[in-house]
């Protein structure tokens, strides 16, 4: 069967069409700028060449509908007719307590997203706005909900408690909830696989190192620690989030710099990591390792402050599951970047890793860094959350 996967924002949406049962990506792209002048489908079916479209996308009904004239068209399509797609599999942000797997949707897990997007107020409604869009087009094919929370719902309380008041929690469930649990899920699962293991008996920290970031703590094949929070602000310092920090800094940045709450959230997501941290340099890794390459100080502070909180995560969970057996890296950082390897790594001779150097080069595929007879086993698991949704909806069927 093949499984159209979806990922909507609030004016993209991000698509791939799965066989099932080969798991091959049939065709993939992306609609941009929708509802906004100068839209653009960008269409990319396997073996044949990536075509744009651009005209007007007024809403998402009309960019699912370019979507699906793109997978059936004549020269670019990959299937003949709509009849050919079996399933729709959303990526959806924000599941709450209510969440803790996939489910089909219908009326009543609709109005449940719905409610759940005061906690997710950018994510949520625009997922919606997806799953509508695709009822409206593809009417009678079943469609499913995949929670970016879903997986880190086994965190036990005192994970996800924060010290506030505890009435926060009971009146507005100010908690910690956890993000890319699709990929923390897919990533464990494949580590323990790839070693011929069952993750069931193993200890595995998962790092998703990408522009947003995260690490997970997987137990015995359930998460019991997240780095993320109520949202996905907290924790690691990220591409431009600027992770943990102590939240008197949100007043006082207020007050001197004369900005606004709704002001200084945009500098906290939009304007610090390690694009604030490094001057204002770069948000991608590979700009920041070149310039560290090349003697720029504050670019090379920002790559070490960046891997000391991996680091600084990596121990805590280490004590909170009494021990490990895998580190994974995963996502554009952790599958890719060199820089990054050379100053995590060492941080794991403590535990009895070694390593060669060389090794440290290879990048984007499947590859067991640490050296055999490590105590330890530190791996690089590329992610691949489309497949993991693509499964999940096929599951659920
Ligand atoms: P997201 O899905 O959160 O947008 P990705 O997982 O795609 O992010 O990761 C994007 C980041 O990965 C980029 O900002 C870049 O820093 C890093 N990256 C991608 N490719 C490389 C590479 N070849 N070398 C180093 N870093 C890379």
């Amino acid at each position: 069967m093949n499984i159209l996967v979806i990922n909507c924002g609030s004016s993209s949406l991000k698509y791939q069409l799965i066989d099932s049962e080969s798991e091959n990506v049939l065709a993939k792209g992306l609609a941009e700028r929708i509802g906004i002048e100068g839209s653009v489908l960008t269409h990319s079916p396997a073996g044949k060449d990536k075509f744009t479209r651009q005209e007007p996308m007024p809403d998402h009904s009309v960019a699912v509908r370019m979507v699906i004239e793109a997978l059936t068209d004549k020269e670019h399509g990959v299937i003949s007719s709509l009849s050919e797609i079996g399933a729709v599999g959303h990526r959806v942000v924000h599941g709450g307590e209510k969440f803790d797997h996939a489910v089909l949707i219908n009326d009543s897990v609709m109005k449940d997203i719905e409610e759940l997007s005061s906690l997710a107020p950018l994510h949520n409604p625009a997922n919606l706005i997806g799953i509508r869009a695709c009822a409206e087009n593809m009417p009678g094919v079943p469609q499913a909900a995949v929670f970016d929370t879903a997986f880190h719902q086994t965190m036990p309380k005192k994970a996800y408690m924060y010290g506030l008041p505890y009435e926060f929690y009971e009146k507005y469930k100010i908690r910690r909830y956890g993000f890319h649990g699709t990929s923390h899920d897919y990533v464990s699962a494949r580590a323990a696989e790839i070693l011929g293991k069952d993750r069931k008996d193993l200890k595995i920290i998962v790092c998703h190192l990408g522009n947003g970031g995260s690490i997970s703590a997987v137990d015995h094949g359930k998460c019991v620690d997240t780095s993320m929070g109520l949202t996905p602000l907290e924790g690691l310092i990220m591409g431009t989030r600027s992770g943990d920090m102590d939240p008197a800094v949100f007043d006082f940045i207020c007050e001197k710099e004369n900005l606004s709450p709704a002001e200084m959230n945009t500098v906290l997501n939009k304007k610090s990591g390690v694009l604030g941290l490094s001057g204002g340099l770069s948000s991608d890794f590979r700009d920041l390792c070149d310039a560290a390459d090349n003697g720029n100080e504050l670019a090379a502070m920002t790559l070490d402050t960046y891997c000391y909180r991996v680091a600084k995560y990596i121990g805590s969970y280490i004590m909170a599951m009494q021990g490990v057996d895998i580190i994974a890296l995963t996502a554009g950082i952790g599958e890719n970047s060199y820089g990054v390897r050379t100053r995590l790594m060492p941080y794991f001779k403590y535990l009895g890793v070694s390593y060669d150097e060389e090794k440290l080069k290879i990048r984007g595929e499947e590859l067991v860094l640490s050296d055999p007879g490590s105590k330890v086993t530190v791996m690089i698991v590329p992610t691949n959350e489309e497949l993991a949704i693509a499964r999940q909806t096929l599951e659920l069927l």
